[in-house]
This record gives structure tokens, sequence and C-alpha cells, in this order.
């Protein structure tokens, strides 16, 4: 390792790669990324924190949806106007296909959505609709491993060297430190930690004092019925989402993540599991999962909803060895469910190692509340959603990291210092993590005097 980098990049997600392939845009070569798991080659799915950790970030073993719209995958609206947003989200999307993404779009807009938002009206829920680009699972690593590629011989990684401190002298980022001890000095450092750096990043901005708010915690169930159920929403948006406000509590309840035949799988953050869902773009089974996710927003003197999720699901996690399965009809009617009654469900789970259980016992009466009350008004567009052969797998929890404060070129209070991506608490998706890493950069190029400027402002490479 050199000893010094003019940027010293932490993690390999999504925010981090396209913040490094867009200073390799205009040539900028002094660029190391450290990177806490292994490259893209030898990770393996479903092996715990390698999931979720290494070349591709969390993204690396997802469905690769891009959901090209800039309302949702995050908050960069707070930061960039929304035509710089939409202009990056172009480039984004553009780089996405030059490293190999499908060339085609699911939920273009026709009459089909526009009766379906009216719908959804009516019923009392509001559709967002958006167009797709969907890699599909297997194409996921094809795609890193260009991008791998296209940085083999421009920029300095390193693997299984994970950051430990974040090194500032004199309010003006120095470099980094490294578990290994060595340190890495650094003109600029853009960190791009992920949900499964956000502890850690969460205890660095605490030491160094920079200011931050908490995040809503979003809490809920996956959903499982079977695909016919919910071909209607999947034909016309394909990833369709909902926001709804319960009645009872009037908190903000969404559909998330939705799979057409696809399967849902369980995810492990520092031991504990909770549950996701993915389908791959060829492989397909009879069921389509969601996630319905309920927003929580706490005030004084609570500041831990990171901590209040990881609670939840370590009760799912201590009464069902894992993650637990139920029936809506046996949830309802206040029991159990068990193998015998999951057998004979007309919809037959894909993760067939959940645990048959309670989610009353797991889930406060708020959430599990609003989830009923949700899948109700679904039904009323999507028949059939609020059967008793409904599977619901709990939980899936979204630990989002304090929102920082920062710059609207995501800089921290200390100069120099980016701070990117999920981990940031500004951005949810793969599109949005992606913009974050090129917003960063650029502003890096600005200062370096390499941006181009474009007629009235900036221009972004
Ligand atoms: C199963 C699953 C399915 C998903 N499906 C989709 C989807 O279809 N569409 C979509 O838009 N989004 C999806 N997402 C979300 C998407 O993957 C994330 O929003 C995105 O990856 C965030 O990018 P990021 O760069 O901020 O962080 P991450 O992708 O989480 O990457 C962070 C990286 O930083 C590394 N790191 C953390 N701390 C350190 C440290 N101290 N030192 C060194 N390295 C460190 C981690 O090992 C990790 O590799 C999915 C997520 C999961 C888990």
């Amino acid at each position: 390792m050199k000893k010094g980098y003019q940027v010293a990049i932490v993690g390999s997600g999504p925010s981090a790669l396209f913040a490094a392939l867009t200073l390799m845009k205009v040539g900028v070569r002094d660029i190391a990324i450290f990177e806490k798991g292994k490259d893209i080659q030898e990770r393996k799915r479903g092996r715990g924190m390698e999931l979720l950790c290494g070349w591709g970030g969390a993204g690396a073993f997802s469905d690769g949806k891009l959901t090209l719209s800039t309302k949702v995958g995050g908050f960069l609206n707070d930061f960039i106007p929304q035509t710089e947003l939409t202009n990056l989200l172009k480039k984004a999307d553009e780089t996405y296909l030059s490293f190999g993404a499908p060339k085609k779009i699911h939920g273009q807009s026709s009459d089909k959505t526009e009766a379906l938002y009216q719908e959804a009206k009516l019923a009392g829920l509001e559709f967002i609709p958006m167009e797709i680009r969907h890699l599909g699972t297997e194409n996921c690593a094809p795609l890193l491993e260009e991008i791998r590629g296209a940085m083999r011989d421009n920029v300095d990684i390193f693997f299984e060297t994970p950051v430990k401190e974040i090194l500032v002298d004199g309010g003006k980022i120095t470099g980094v430190l490294l578990q290994n001890g060595s340190r890495a000095e650094a003109q600029y450092v853009i960190c791009g930690p992920g949900r499964v750096g956000a502890e850690w990043i969460k205890k660095e901005v605490e030491r160094l004092g920079i200011p931050s708010v908490p995040s809503p915690v979003d809490i809920g169930l996956r959903v499982e019925a079977p695909a016919s159920i919910l071909l209607k929403l999947t034909d016309i948006a394909y990833e369709a989402k909902f926001i709804y406000y319960s009645k009872t509590f009037d908190d903000r309840v969404r559909t998330f993540c939705m799979n057409p035949y696809g399967e849902v799988v369980t995810e492990t953050i520092d031991e504990i599991v909770t549950v996701n869902g993915h389908s791959y773009a060829k492989r397909k089974t009879e069921n389509t999962n969601f996630a319905i996710l309920v927003s929580s927003t706490f005030t004084e003197p609570f500041k831990d909803p990171i901590g209040y999720g990881r609670y939840i699901a370590r009760l799912a996690n201590l009464l069902g060895n894992g993650v637990i399965i139920q029936r809506l009809g046996d949830l309802l009617d206040g029991r159990r469910s068990t193998p015998e009654r999951i057998n004979r469900c007309i919809t037959q789970p894909t993760l067939p190692s959940a645990t048959p259980g309670d989610l009353s016992f797991v889930l406060p009466y708020r959430h599990l509340k609003s989830i009923i009350e949700m899948l109700e008004v679904l039904d009323r567009i999507t028949p059939g959603i609020y059967s008793r052969h409904t599977l619901l797998y709990g939980v899936e929890v979204k630990f989002y990291t304090n929102r920082l404060k920062l710059s609207p070129t995501l800089e921290t209070d200390i100069q120099n210092f980016f701070l990117i991506g999920d981990g940031a608490g500004i951005t949810r998706g793969l599109i949005q993590a992606s913009i974050s890493g090129m917003i960063a950069a650029n502003e890096i190029l600005r200062r370096m005097g390499k941006q181009i400027k474009g007629k009235g402002g900036n221009y972004y490479v």
C-alpha cells in the first residue's frame, strides 16, 4: 500500500463504486478503496455477513431492481435540485447500461397505470408509478465483475481491510486508520459503509462530533402469495409501490421490494436473522413476495431506532430460532401456525426453513394492526391478498443510519470528508446510492479543478 492517496474510499457498495467511476472518468487514478469484505468472485451468497459485505456491497446479491424514479430509494432531493437529480439518475442508468444492464424497462406509463392510480386512490392508497430496470440476481455479479475489470489497473483495491477510524486534524480530513493498524493518508475521504456499517459509522460520527438526527426505523413483515393474485399489479407496475396511512395509528405504511415469481430469503446482520426477498430474471417460483413496512419515528428522549429494530428482530429469532412464518388466517384467528397448517396451506413457502409460529408474540400491536389494515385495503385492488392462505414472514427490518448533517455535496462538517449511500442515512436503494457517490465525486473534481462547467452552472460528469 502506498503511504497516501488523493482519494480514499471506504466500502465498495454501489455508492463507493460510482464515486470511483466518476473520478476515473476524468483521469483521477490516485484512489484507494478499502473494503472489509471479499472480492466478487470469492463472495458466496447466503454466508452471513458475506451476503452484504464485499465488492458490490449489499447490491451484489440483490435482485438488482434499478428504480428509475427520483421519488423512491432515498432523500437526495433534500440535497440537490430536482432537475440535477433527474440528470444524475439518467447518467447513473447509462453507466449501469454500459456495464451490461439489460435494455428492457418495466412499468412504463400506460392507460393501465393511470387506471390503477385512480383505483388505489378510491381504496385509500397512494400508488407510486415508476419505471424499473431489472438486472436479476444472476446478472448482478457479472455486472460487478465488469466494473471490477474497469478499475483493475486504475484503483488500488484492498479487500478484507476494514477501516477502523476516520482521521481528522484541525477540522480537516487526513486519511483513514485501518483495522490492521496501518494508516492511509488521503486528501479526500468518501465513506459509503452501507447499512451493514451503520453501527460503526454511528460511533465514528459521534466520536468526531458530526451532528445527526435519528432516522425512522421501518419494521414489518414479508408477505407471500400465489403470483396469480398479484399479477394485476406486477403486470402493470412490476414493482408496485403503495403508501397507506393506517386508520388506527395514522402511521405511514408502505409496500416495498415486490418480487414477482420470486423467493423469500433470510438476511443476517450481526447475528440477527431477518427476512428479505428477491427474484431471478429467468428462474421462477409460483409465488410473489413483497414487504409491508411500518415507519416509526421516535422523539425525545429515545434516540436509538436501530436498537429498537434489532430488539424486535431478536425477539423473532428467540422465539423462532430464526425467521417465523405464519398464515394470515392463523394470525387473524389468534393461533400459531404449525408445520401441519403450513403444509395444508394453498400458498407453499419459498423459504421452507422458516419456523411456523405466532407473529403476534413478536410485533408490537401498533405494527401488526397497521399491516393487517393495509392488507385489507390492498385486497380491494388485488382481490385474494387478504386470504387465510397468505403467508407472513417476520420480521423484516430496515435499519437506517442516523441522517447526518451534510452539505448539498454530501460533505460533513469535516473538510473533505464525504458520507454517501445507505450508511449516511440518505439513500435506500441502488440508484440513489450510486448517485450519492457521483455527487461527492463531482464536488471533489470541482475542487481539483477537473470538473467541466456547463451552461448555467455545474455540469456533472
Ligand atoms: C437482499 C437485498 C436486496 C436488495 N434489492 C434491491 C433492489 O432490488 N433494488 C435496489 O435499488 N436496492 C436493493 N437493495 C438495497 C441496495 O442493495 C442498497 O441500497 C445499496 O447497496 C446501498 O449501497 P451503499 O453503497 O450505500 O452500501 P452497501 O451496498 O451496503 O455497501 C457498503 C459496503 O461497505 C463495506 N463496509 C462497511 N463498513 C466498512 C468499514 N468500516 N471498512 C471497510 N468497508 C466497510 C461493506 O462491507 C459493504 O461492502 C437490496 C438490499 C438487499 C440486502
